[in-house]
């Protein structure tokens, strides 16, 4: 199973280049299923050509615009394979038995019938199957499973044919300990975990999406991220460790770890376009009456901070969400605020959430200070610090991002020494949230 991406897939020549290596993997024995995502920066553009005819692009077609990107770079692909003498056809979601909920713009994939794929397979056909897409059901209305979701795709397919593993292809050559292209210093993992790899996606490393991961682990489907430049150059591996020891792969790159090797920083990953609301002085009941309705609405909504001081009845619940969900639920909270009573309700945007992955780091009672540390020593504002066992992450203003995303990787991958750490800790504190964040009004 290949997975090219839209940047592997950008130009005519660089669809050239993935008929080659898909060529090259068949000289060397192997049977192939290409995944394809829409042509470089197609699928924003298509974005914004919808909200330019509608205000709010009715779902279910927004989801049939979406699939046209993924079904040239399938067909394109076909094309070029079928142009240096091989057999090749494309394929739809629906096509290749990719059967999802109905949830339009952010489907889960719940079934999948390889029949045809499997078909042509044995007759010697190269199938290219559109990233990204399924339908809702047997024949329902065709549905995209979230951004990024080629990723989920190509892992379904490799779960469903039982192929050795899901190569993704991309512009980069395998899961950095930050995005390589931002990050100075950033180094590559030879091989990762599920759950470290689970924790970057999360933390908004764009790399691999977080459903294929999920989908991965669950199945057992070991990944290879690998650059688009070379079908065998430097690359990831994620998996189980423990089927790590078990992979027959001719490259020795899977180097099956015991614990006391495993690395522990995985890496430092960062979500922009996030907005931050507080809702103050509501009683439980509220609420929960509150959390009920987001929760009921779909919109991904992440709860920071819930509860008081056990001095008041009353308490703040602090939420986190996608600029692009603002005014979804600012009409939900207005809606039910009859039945609420939310009177003050305060808006911070231009955040980012910055995480810092590594197995266990939640149990190192230093870790926490360490990032706050290395932001406060640029400057960079921090509220709302989550841990987990194996994340800790931290809101910030967007606009020191950069450089605060810098100096985290620098104090935990690079390991800068505590004492140099301790020496800015109490340098001058400029980072204070709503000081240089402008906010947005209070929804009426
Ligand atoms: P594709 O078009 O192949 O799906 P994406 O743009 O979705 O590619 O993902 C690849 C990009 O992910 C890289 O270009 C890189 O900028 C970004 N990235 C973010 N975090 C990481 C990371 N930890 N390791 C590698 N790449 C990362
Ligand atoms: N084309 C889709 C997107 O841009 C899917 C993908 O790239 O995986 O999100
Ligand atoms: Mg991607």
């Amino acid at each position: 199973m290949q997975k090219y991406g839209g940047t592997s897939l950008a130009t005519a020549e660089k669809v050239i280049e993935a008929a080659r290596q898909i060529l090259a993997a068949r000289a060397d024995g192997h049977e192939v299923v290409a995944v394809v995502s829409a042509m470089g920066q197609t699928t924003d553009k298509l974005l914004r050509l919808a909200s330019a005819v509608s205000d709010r692009p009715d779902p279910a077609e927004l989801d049939a615009l979406l699939g046209t990107g993924e079904a040239v770079s399938a067909a394109l692909l076909s094309l070029a394979l079928i142009h240096r003498g091989a057999a090749s056809r494309s394929f739809s979601g629906a096509e290749a038995g990719i059967r999802t909920d109905d949830r339009h713009g952010r489907a889960t994939i719940e079934a999948v019938d390889p029949t045809r794929l499997r078909q042509d397979l044995g007759r010697g056909v190269i199938p290219v199957v559109t990233g990204f897409q399924g339908e809702a059901g047997v024949g329902g209305p065709r549905t995209t499973l979230g951004r990024g979701g080629s990723d989920t795709t190509g892992v379904a397919l490799a779960a469903a044919l039982d192929a050795d593993h899901c190569e993704i292809v991309t512009d980069v050559a395998g899961v950095y300990t930050a995005d390589p292209r931002t990050v100075t210093g950033a180094r590559r993992h030879t091989t990762l975990l599920y759950e470290e790899v689970a924790e970057l996606a999360v933390g908004g490393a764009k790399v691999l999406a977080a459903s294929s991961v999920d989908y991965a682990r669950i199945h057992g489907v070991a990944l290879k991220v690998r650059s688009n430049s070379s079908l065998n150059g430097p690359q990831t591996w994620v998996g189980h460790r423990h089927r790590a020891a078990a992979v027959r792969f001719a490259d020795a790159s899977w180097r099956p770890a015991g614990l006391d090797e495993a690395p522990v920083i995985a890496g430092v990953a960062t979500k922009s376009g996030l907005v931050r609301c507080v809702l103050r002085r509501i009683t439980a009941d509220h609420a929960f009456a509150i959390l009920h309705a987001l929760a009921a609405s779909g919109i991904e909504v992440e709860l920071r901070r819930y509860g008081n001081l056990g001095t008041e009845d009353v308490s703040d619940v602090a939420l986190t969400l996608s600029a692009d969900d603002v005014d979804e639920v600012r009409a939900l909270l207005a809606e039910i605020q009859p039945r609420t009573g939310v009177e003050e309700v305060h808006w911070t945007s231009n955040l980012a959430r910055l995480s810092v992955v590594g197995l266990g780091i939640g149990q190192r009672p230093d870790a926490s200070l360490h990032l706050l540390g290395a932001l406060r020593s640029v400057g960079a504002a921090r509220t709302d610090l989550l841990v987990t066992s194996n994340r800790l992450s931290v809101l910030t203003g967007q606009g020191c991002l950069a450089a605060a995303t810098q100096r985290v990787h620098d104090v935990f991958v690079h390991e800068t020494p505590v004492s140099a750490l301790a020496a800015t800790w109490w340098a001058d504190d400029r980072g204070r949230l709503n000081t240089p964040v402008p906010a947005l009004t209070a929804a009426d």
